[in-house]
């Protein structure tokens, strides 16, 4: 049990929790005291105190929520955008990327718990998918414009 940081938020500069005199350059993700530099811990995208930090559960959390991110948390945005990149190569990945994009849109909901969000990866989709769309489109009339076969 680690006590929460004394009144110090009424200072200017809040100081560490455990080092008075240092300077705290951050609250812990998980209890709330302040940290200074040196014993600040990482973990994916939160920081915690030193002693928060070395407990295996917060770890352990931090690779759930990495895992819960990369495979539950909107994966339909994340399909789009790789078609959408995949769309400028072969073209029937573009309209793909644009309907997932469009899917994975709807589904962001901030308000979630856990949020579902991703949305730049969805828009990201989308606007690739749009643009190998286009671009394929633009191809093809040219090839038939030119009168040529539509494959090499
Ligand atoms: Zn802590
Ligand atoms: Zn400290």
């Amino acid at each position: 049990m680690s006590a929460p940081a004394t009144s110090t938020a009424l200072q200017e500069t809040p100081c560490c929790a455990h080092h008075p005199g240092q300077e705290a350059v951050g609250t812990c993700a998980r209890c709330g005291a302040f940290y200074c530099e040196a014993e600040s811990i990482r973990h994916g995208e939160h920081t915690y105190c030193e002693s928060c930090g070395g407990r295996p559960e917060v770890g352990h959390l931090e690779r759930l929520e990495r895992l819960w991110d990369a495979r539950e948390n909107n994966p339909l945005a994340r399909h789009a955008l790789v078609c959408g990149l995949a769309g400028l190569v072969v073209p029937v990945a573009a309209p793909l990327a644009m309907g997932l994009g469009v899917a994975g849109l709807r589904r962001v909901n901030l308000e979630a718990t856990p949020p579902i969000g991703k949305r730049q990866q969805a828009l990201a989709g989308l606007v690739l998918g749009g643009l190998g769309l286009v671009g394929w489109t633009g191809f093809v009339l040219w090839r038939l414009s030119q009168g040529r076969p539509l494959l090499p």
